[in-house]
C-alpha cells in the first residue's frame, strides 16, 4: 500500500479550527516582539482579519491587521497589509500567527 501523506495542518489554541499548513511556512524563526516564536506563512485559512492600521513593529513601521480565528474570535497574529521598507517587502500580504495560538492536530 502506498504511503499517504497527510497535510500538516496548524489549528487554532483555543478551539482547534483549522487555520494554517505546514508546508505554507515562509519563514520559521520570527520574532513576533518580547521574544516571543511566531511563523510566517504565505497563506492562511479560517481567519477574520481586523482593521488595518500602521502599528511599530521590530523592524520598523507597517500596516498591519490582527487576525482573528473565525470561530473563536481570539488573535492569533497579525496580517502586513502593507510594508514601507524594501528589505521587509516579502512579508506584504502574508501572516504571521504566533507559535503559542497555534497547536499541530494530529502529527
Ligand atoms: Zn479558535
Amino acid at each position: 500500500m502506498a504511503d499517504v501523506i497527510l497535510p500538516r495542518l496548524y489549528g487554532c489554541y483555543n478551539c482547534r479550527k483549522h487555520v494554517a499548513l505546514h508546508d505554507d511556512i515562509v519563514k520559521k524563526d520570527f520574532v513576533a516582539g518580547h521574544r516571543r516564536r511566531a511563523f510566517l506563512f504565505s497563506h492562511v485559512m479560517n481567519v477574520v482579519a481586523g482593521p488595518k492600521m500602521d502599528r511599530r513593529l521590530l523592524t520598523g513601521v507597517h500596516m498591519v491587521a490582527d487576525v482573528h480565528c473565525s470561530d473563536c474570535g481570539e488573535v492569533l497574529g497579525w496580517r502586513y497589509e502593507k510594508v514601507y521598507q524594501e528589505a521587509h517587502k516579502y512579508k506584504e500580504n502574508k501572516t504571521v500567527l504566533e507559535k503559542f495560538k497555534i497547536v499541530k492536530l494530529d502529527w
